[in-house]
C-alpha cells in the first residue's frame, strides 16, 4: 500500500488520481470528476480522474466509455502509469465539496 507524506494529515495512504484531479484537490479548486474502474490483475481499484482524462483513455482504446472500466488488465497497467497520488483524506474531503457543490448547482 503507497503512502503519502500530506501537509495537513501527515503520513497518510495514497489515493491514485488524474494528474488534474490531484492539482484540483491540492489547490481546493473545483472540477467534475468521474470514477473509473480498473485492474491490472491484483483486484479491482476505483480511481477518481476528470472528464478529459476520460476522453484521452477512452480514444486510446485503455477504458471503456460505456461502463468506464478498464479494457484489459495491460489497459488498466497503463491506465495506472498516468495516475497520480494524493491524499486520501484530502481525496475524500474534496469529493465531499464537489459532491455539495453540485447539488448546490442543481437544485
Ligand atoms: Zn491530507
Amino acid at each position: 500500500m503507497a503512502m503519502f507524506l500530506c501537509d495537513k494529515h501527515g503520513e497518510v495512504v495514497a489515493s491514485f488520481v488524474s494528474p488534474n484531479v490531484a492539482s484540483a484537490v491540492n489547490a481546493g479548486t473545483d472540477l467534475d470528476v468521474l470514477t473509473i474502474t480498473i485492474n491490472e490483475g491484483f483486484g479491482t481499484s476505483r480511481n477518481k480522474v476528470d472528464q478529459a482524462f476520460v476522453a484521452e483513455i477512452v480514444s486510446e482504446g485503455l477504458l471503456s466509455a460505456d461502463s468506464l472500466t478498464g479494457i484489459s488488465e495491460e489497459s488498466s497497467w497503463e491506465i495506472s502509469c498516468r495516475l497520480a497520488p494524493v491524499c486520501a483524506q484530502c481525496l475524500a474531503e474534496w469529493v465531499s465539496l464537489q459532491q455539495a457543490r453540485i447539488e448546490t448547482t442543481s437544485s
